[in-house]
C-alpha cells in the first residue's frame, strides 16, 4: 500500500516545533529545566486537540500525552510513541532558521560565516545529493534532535485520522522533557500509558534501528591530598594532582571512547578539578555487555584499595552509581516488536539497519521499568550542534514507517 505525505506540509510543522527553544539545562534544579519545554508542550497540547487525538493533556511534570482510539474491533496491542521536546545545550536553540535547501546539487552548504557543510566533511551526505535537505542558519542547531521524531508521530496520527479506512489499534503519545540532560523519564507517568510496548522515535539515519544500548555507570572518585608549603614538603605533601594522574593512567589504555566503538566498551574520566590538597574526578562506565561493566566497575575498587594502600586510608574515595540498562535483555523477550519495526521499514522500501547505540534512549529506562521500547530513526544527521541537517525524504519515510507500525 502506498501514502502520499504532505512533505511541505511536515516541514511546516517541523519548522513550528523549530522555533520555540526548547534546550534543556543541566544546571536547572526545575523540572522541565527550561521554560520553552513548557511552551512547546501548549503548543502540541493545543494541535493535536485540534487534530482530533483524545485524552490530549499535559502532566504536572510537562509530559504531553495524548490517545489515538482504535477503529476497529479487531484484536490489537496498544502501540506507545515517544519523542522528546527539549534540545541539547550544546549548541544553541534560540532562533532558530530552519532553512529549505531544495533539490540539494551535492555542493557545499554555507550555512554562515566559518560553518560550511559539505560532503568532504561529511562523506555521508552524499546518499542525499538531488533531496530536499532542512539545516539551520549556522549559528543554532537544527533540533531534529528530537522535533523530526515528534513531527513524524503527529503526522502519522494526523494521516490515520484524515483516512479511517486504515485499520489500528489504540495508540498512544508521549512527548517527554530533559531527554537530554538524562532525566526523560524521571517524571514518565507509566500508570497512565497503558502501552503494551512502545516506540521512541529518536534515532539517526534512515532505516536506523536499536534495541541495543550500552549499560551504564557513573563514578566519583575524591582524591585527599596533604598540603604542605612546597618549601618545606619533603617526606610530609602528599599531592592529589599526582594520585589523580596515576589513577588515570592505570586504567586500561586502550580502553577508552578515542579507541573504541561498535560493541567494545569504556572507562572516561570526563572532568577534573581541584589542587593539591583535593582532586575531585568524575568518570563513566559504559558496556553493552552487562557483566564487563561489573568487571570495570570491580576494576576501580581495586585501583582505589591498591592507592590506600599505597597512599594511606581515605587517600582515594570512589563511589558508584549505576544509571541504566542495556535494554536488550527486556528486548529479547519480546523480539517480535523488533520485528514489527523492521518489517514497517521494508514495507516502505527501507532496509532495517540494528545498530547497538553506544550510550543510552529513554527507552532504556522504560524498557527496564517494564514498557519495552525500541528506538527508531528520525532520519537526522549530526545532532546536537550546528551542522545538523534533515533530509525532508528521510522525515517522511520515518512518518510513513510509524503508520505502518500501528496499522493491523
Ligand atoms: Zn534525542
Amino acid at each position: 500500500m502506498k501514502y502520499e505525505f504532505n512533505a511541505e506540509h511536515l516541514v511546516k510543522r517541523f519548522t513550528a516545533y523549530a522555533k520555540i527553544n526548547t534546550a534543556s539545562d543541566e544546571r536547572s534544579a526545575q523540572l522541565p529545566s527550561s521554560e520553552g519545554q513548557w511552551q512547546l508542550a501548549e503548543h502540541l497540547k493545543n494541535e493535536l486537540t485540534e487534530l482530533g487525538l483524545a485524552n490530549v493533556q499535559v502532566t504536572d511534570k510537562c509530559y504531553v500525552l495524548a490517545e489515538l482510539p482504535a477503529n476497529t474491533e479487531e484484536a490489537a496491542p496498544v502501540i506507545g510513541l515517544i519523542a522528546h521536546m527539549d534540545t541539547s545545550s550544546e549548541a544553541s536553540g534560540e532562533n532558530v532558521q530552519v532553512t529549505l535547501h531544495k533539490a540539494w546539487d551535492g555542493s557545499d552548504m554555507q550555512l554562515a560565516p566559518g560553518c560550511v557543510l559539505s560532503v568532504k566533511e561529511f562523506p555521508e551526505m552524499a546518499a542525499y545529493r538531488g533531496q530536499d535537505i532542512l539545516t539551520a542558519g549556522g549559528t543554532t542547531l537544527l533540533g531534529a534532535d528530537d522535533k523530526a521524531g515528534i513531527t513524524a508521530i503527529v503526522s502519522a496520527c494526523e494521516y490515520l485520522l484524515q483516512h479511517p479506512e486504515i485499520k489500528h489499534g489504540k495508540v498512544l503519545l508521549a512527548f517527554t522533557p530533559d531527554e537530554e540532560i538524562g532525566c526523560g523519564t524521571d517524571g514518565f507517568p507509566l500508570a497512565d500509558f497503558k502501552a503494551d510496548f512502545a516506540y521512541t522515535v529518536d534515532g539517526g539515519a534512515l532505516g536506523e534501528l536499536n534495541y541495543e544500548t550500552f549499560n551504564a555507570c557513573n563514578a566519583k572518585v575524591i582524591f585527599n591530598g596533604v598540603s604542605v608549603h612546597p618549601g618545606s614538603a619533603k617526606n610530609k605533601m602528599r599531592n592529589a594532582v599526582t594520585m589523580a594522574a596515576e589513577w588515570q593512567l592505570a586504567l586500561p589504555q586502550g580502553e577508552k571512547p578515542e579507541y573504541t566503538d561498535g560493541y567494545e566498551g569504556f572507562y572516561h574520566c570526563l572532568r577534573i578539578e581541584g589542587g593539591t590538597d583535593r582532586v575531585e574526578l568524575d568518570m563513566i562506565l559504559r558496556d553493552h555487555d552487562k557483566n564487563i561493566l561489573a568487571k570495570r566497575k570491580q576494576l576501580l575498587l581495586d585501583l582505589a584499595e591498591f592507592m590506600n594502600n599505597k597512599y594511606g586510608a581515605g587517600s582515594v574515595e570512589c563511589s558508584l552509581q549505576d544509571m541504566y540498562c542495556n535494554m536488550k535483555e527486556y528486548i529479547t523477550p519480546v523480539f517480535e516488536i523488533v520485528e514489527r519495526a523492521e518489517n514497517a521499514m521494508r514495507e516502505a522500501g527501507i532496509e532495517p539497519q540494528l545498530v547497538p547505540v553506544r550510550g543510552g534512549t529513554d527507552g532504556s529506562r522504560l524498557s527496564e521499568m517494564g514498557l519495552p521500547c525500541p528506538n527508531i530513526f528520525t532520519g537526522g544527521h549530526n545532532f546536537h550542534g550546528r551542522y545538523e541537517y534533515l533530509p525532508v525524504p528521510s522525515l517522511v519515510k520515518c512518518t510513513e514507517v510509524l503508520l505502518n507500525i500501528v496499522k493491523l
